[in-house]
């Protein structure tokens, strides 16, 4: 027999919830990352939206046009350094694929510093 815990609480929500309603170690619930990732969705489509008008409107470059900032080969992604929000969404640099994959690695494992 399993010894299980009967309940964790969601980081969240903040209510007592099956351990069956966590993904492995995850301190948030199942209902708590559905809507993180809807929430994420949709951020992430008014952000592409306002980029796509600032490249319309001449404000921002297009991507192909960029060089990465960080080795110089052809940009692939802008990378918003400071916040992923709607206000910071011209806020970007231009990063190559595995420049671009580093950089979120490393923040990251900024990030689980700070929380750890
Ligand atoms: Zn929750
Ligand atoms: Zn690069
Ligand atoms: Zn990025």
């Amino acid at each position: 027999m399993s010894t299980r815990s009967i309940s964790r609480i969601c980081s969240q929500c903040n209510k007592y919830r099956d351990d069956e309603d966590f993904w492995g170690k995850s301190k948030i619930c199942r209902d708590c990352r559905r809507e993180n990732f809807n929430t994420q969705k949709r951020l992430r489509g008014k952000i592409t939206a306002k980029m796509e008008l600032a490249i319309r409107r001449g404000m921002l470059p297009p991507i192909g046009e960029r060089m990465c900032e960080i080795c110089g080969r052809q940009a692939s992604h802008y990378h918003h350094p400071y916040r992923y929000s709607v206000t910071h969404a011209l806020d970007v640099i231009p990063l190559c694929i595995p420049c671009h994959s580093k950089e979120h690695k490393q923040k990251k494992e900024k990030e689980s510093a700070v929380s750890a």
